[in-house]
């Protein structure tokens, strides 16, 4: 069985991309299901989240430009059947340069491909940065679905059309054919408000079939997690946080990998 990629986005900031592509990619290593992180950002917070160093020269950088092999990028996590390829400070410069080569939209793609059959990945979750650049369309370009994440508050779904226009895009320009919108994914749910009930309502009625059942709430669990280097699941295990990201990690497996 080949891996299923997953590109988890939003040019919108701040609205839990990087959480759930963590803590989701956690829940899925602790199913049995091997799972690895790529680190699109140049923010670098997936990897630093997990307590991983940036070190030049060990990211995802030079294989995106040279189309190299990736397997030596990749670093184990301290949890079980979960790796991550971590982002580096170049990044920033590697977009740059991208724009003036040849299929420069599929570079990432062409790398991941080959790392996946010899790993014997399943999945493979690619947190993309906060803008609809170079990085957010190779990640885009090498996946399979594109899982949204909105934050549950007033003009969430403000922007959700531009991001669709460019799966849409991708998929009739032949960049990314098989390109679908996988899922999407409410995640700051505050339930002792209206609004995000509303939200959650709104949503749910434009994109009935793709709205997870679960929202991801709010909780001060989650935003401290990262700064220890540890997943909600070494961090919290019994608390809300981490439940949700199991049940949301289930209905992630029940609709792609069974
Ligand atoms: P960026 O666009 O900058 O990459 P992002 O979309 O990846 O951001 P995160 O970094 O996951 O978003 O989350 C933004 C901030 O909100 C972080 O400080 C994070 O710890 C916090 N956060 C994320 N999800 C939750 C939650 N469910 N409850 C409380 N805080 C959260
Ligand atoms: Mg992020």
């Amino acid at each position: 069985m080949s891996a299923i990629t997953f590109a988890i986005g939003n040019q919108k900031g701040g609205v839990g991309k990087t959480t759930t592509t963590i803590n989701l990619g956690a829940a899925l290593a602790s199913f049995g299901i091997p799972t690895l992180l790529v680190d699109m950002d140049t923010q670098s917070n997936a990897t630093s989240s997990l307590g991983i160093e940036k070190k030049p020269g060990a990211g995802v950088y030079e294989p995106l430009l040279s189309g190299s092999d990736l397997s030596g990028r990749v670093v184990a996590t301290n949890e079980k059947n979960l790796w991550i390829i971590p982002s580096e400070l170049d990044l920033a410069a590697a977009e740059l340069e991208l724009s003036s080569q040849e299929n420069y939209l599929v570079k990432l793609r062409d790398s991941l491909h080959n790392l996946a059959n010899n790993y014997g990945l399943q999945a493979i979750l690619i947190d993309c940065p906060p803008t609809l650049g170079l990085l957010s369309m190779n990640s885009l370009c090498a996946a399979d679905y594109l899982i949204i994440t909105l934050q549950s508050e007033y003009l969430a779904l403000e922007g959700l059309s531009q991001i669709t226009g460019v799966i849409q895009q991708l998929k009739e320009s032949g960049a990314n054919p098989s390109l679908e919108l996988g899922g999407i994914a409410m995640t700051m749910y505050d339930n002792r408000t209206r609004l995000s009930y509303e939200v959650w309502q709104e949503v749910n009625q434009h994109y009935p079939s793709e709205i997870f059942r679960t929202a991801i709430p709010r909780t001060v669990r989650l935003s401290e997690a990262p700064s220890f280097g540890k997943t909600i699941f070494q961090y919290d295990p019994n608390g809300v946080g981490a439940k949700a990201y199991l049940a949301l990690a289930k209905e992630v497996k029940q609709r792609f990998f069974v």
